[in-house]
């Protein structure tokens, strides 16, 4: 008798973890990740030609910036300005 009586409480005990387990790996199924979604950049604008770009790749110059296109290229000690 309690040989039934223990090979039930493990079947019982085996079936709840079974369910359990079940129950999680659904849980975790519905819960989606959150979409991926790249961090905003600042943007601003070209005083010269009025383009919007990404504020890393402007060039500032006090409170203006300018665009690749627009920037002077940077000016070194000995160089003489050409004509
Ligand atoms: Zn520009």
């Amino acid at each position: 008798m309690s040989k039934w009586l223990l090979t039930v409480g493990l079947v019982v005990v085996a079936w709840l973890l079974w369910s359990r387990l079940r129950g999680n790996a659904r849980a975790a199924r519905h819960k989606a990740a959150p979409p991926r979604v790249a961090p905003p950049r600042a943007m601003v604008r070209c005083h010269v030609c009025g383009a919007q770009l990404d504020a890393a790749l402007a060039r500032r110059d006090g409170p203006l910036y300018t665009c690749a296109e627009h920037q002077s290229p940077p000016a070194h000690e000995g160089d003489t300005p050409r004509p």
